[in-house]
């Protein structure tokens, strides 16, 4: 059957906009489309394939499990969901694991686990704190804790008893938690909302203020976990821990699967039947993801997402100078967002699609902000050849008239 992007708008509902380009093979950082044109990846799928496309191990992973048991559902365990939970549990802070199918689903069961530990302690003690700009998933819970208005609109009546503040303020923080407080909720580094990394004192603060108040605090590392930021957790480079995580994206490197992970304590408010999920820990899923966190949790890769994410901020930078397009790179690791300068405001998008042009495949954070997050594993050779075609676009939009009304 013959299908191409035009299909897209007579078969799917119309809530994407998806490229021009149907990619059909990828392979490492590179990937083809319907007409053979390569184009390297520094989207990963949205910060998703952390080990590139089809790599070998994990290829052999999902082929060796999917010849042996597909699905069980909660009503029995698997061995790949009870290795993998194991091994989350021993590199992190963690001594509980739930599995899901995605970021938001994690993020449901902790907010829906942070209302039940307010109830255990006093029913008042309900109030979720989240942040302006904060994206934490797509079902309505998770849009209403998320701090975008424009993911609500029209979804109205929204779930109450959400409070959202600014993003790094901790005064802000301090005036607004209370003992009606349950949880806060936090992106590390804020993803959608611009690769905004968390200041030190951000972070540290909320721990105190949390542990001051009974809350929960929870970091939302569906973006910034499993390597991406240079270690297997972002709140590692903090050194401050949460009680309770949400993984996803690169967890799988590609096949769904979410994780919540928490603290014995946190754990205990989830008892038998009150949250579930028939997928969630699926055998093929946790064996890939098995596959994915062996390769992921090694020093040396790890070491590998900081010369690599050096080598594509100073390019970007050079590229942002000599052109007048962005301003200096920001982020953590190999997640990276190069903000528009004053000139380019709202025009992130035509350097993703000028891009595409030249063959390379980058995301947005937001209208202002290019983002970028390859694989952790990406060849140096490609980050190089990258930057080549992306100033080579550049060049091109500079070169542009801008059009009229644009
Ligand atoms: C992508 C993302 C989510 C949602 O994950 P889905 O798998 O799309 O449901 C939640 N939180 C953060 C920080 C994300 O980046």
């Amino acid at each position: 059957m013959n299908v191409t992007r035009t299909t897209f708008n007579e078969v799917m509902v119309p809530n994407y906009a998806p490229a021009d380009i149907v990619p059909v093979r990828g392979q490492g950082s590179r990937i083809w489309d319907q007409q053979g044109r390569e184009y390297i990846d520094l989207a990963a799928g949205i910060a998703v394939t952390s080990l590139g496309h089809c790599h070998p191990k994990l290829v052999a992973a999902l082929t060796e499990q999917a010849g042996k048991l597909w699905h069980l559902s909660n009503v029995m365990t698997n061995e790949p969901a009870l290795r993998l939970a194991k091994k989350l549990v021993a590199a992190t802070f963690a001594d509980r694991v739930f599995f899901c199918n995605s970021g938001a689903e994690a993020n449901e069961a902790a907010f829906k686990l942070a209302r039940r530990y307010g109830n255990t302690i006093n029913p008042a003690k309900h109030e979720i704190i989240s942040f302006y700009n904060a994206f934490h998933g797509r079902t309505l819970f998770t849009v209403s804790v998320g701090g975008q208005a424009k993911y609500t609109q029209g979804f109205e009546p929204i779930p109450g008893g959400i409070t959202h503040l600014p993003f790094n303020d901790l005064a802000a923080l301090k005036n607004a938690i209370s003992d009606r407080t349950c949880a806060v909720v936090l992106e590390p580094v804020q993803g959608e909302g611009g690769i905004l990394p968390a200041t030190r004192e951000f972070i540290e603060g909320a721990r105190k203020l949390c542990d001051e108040h009974r809350a929960l605090l929870i970091f939302d590392e569906v973006q910034s976990g499993m390597g991406r930021s240079g270690q297997l957790y972002a709140y590692m480079n903090y050194g401050v821990a949460p009680d309770v995580l949400t993984s996803a994206k690169g967890l799988g490197g590609g096949f769904p699967i979410g994780a919540m992970l928490c603290t014995q304590k946190a754990a205990d408010v989830l008892a038998f039947g009150t949250h579930g999920s028939t997928y969630g820990g699926n055998p093929l899923a946790c064996a890939v993801a098995e596959a994915v966190h062996d390769l992921i949790n090694d020093p040396a890769l790890l070491k590998g997402v900081e010369t690599r994410a050096q080598q594509l901020k100073d390019g970007l930078n050079a590229i942002g100078k000599r052109y007048g397009i962005f301003e200096p790179a920001r982020g953590l690791g190999l997640l990276i967002g190069a903000p528009m300068a004053a000139a380019w405001k709202g025009r992130a998008k035509d350097v993703v699609n000028a891009g595409l042009r030249h063959g390379v495949w980058m995301l947005v954070a937001g209208p202002d902000v290019l983002r970028m997050a390859p694989s952790l594993i990406i060849p140096e050779a490609d980050i190089a050849e990258a930057l080549k075609r992306i100033e080579a676009a550049v060049a091109e939009l500079v070169a542009l008239p801008q059009a009229v009304g644009a």
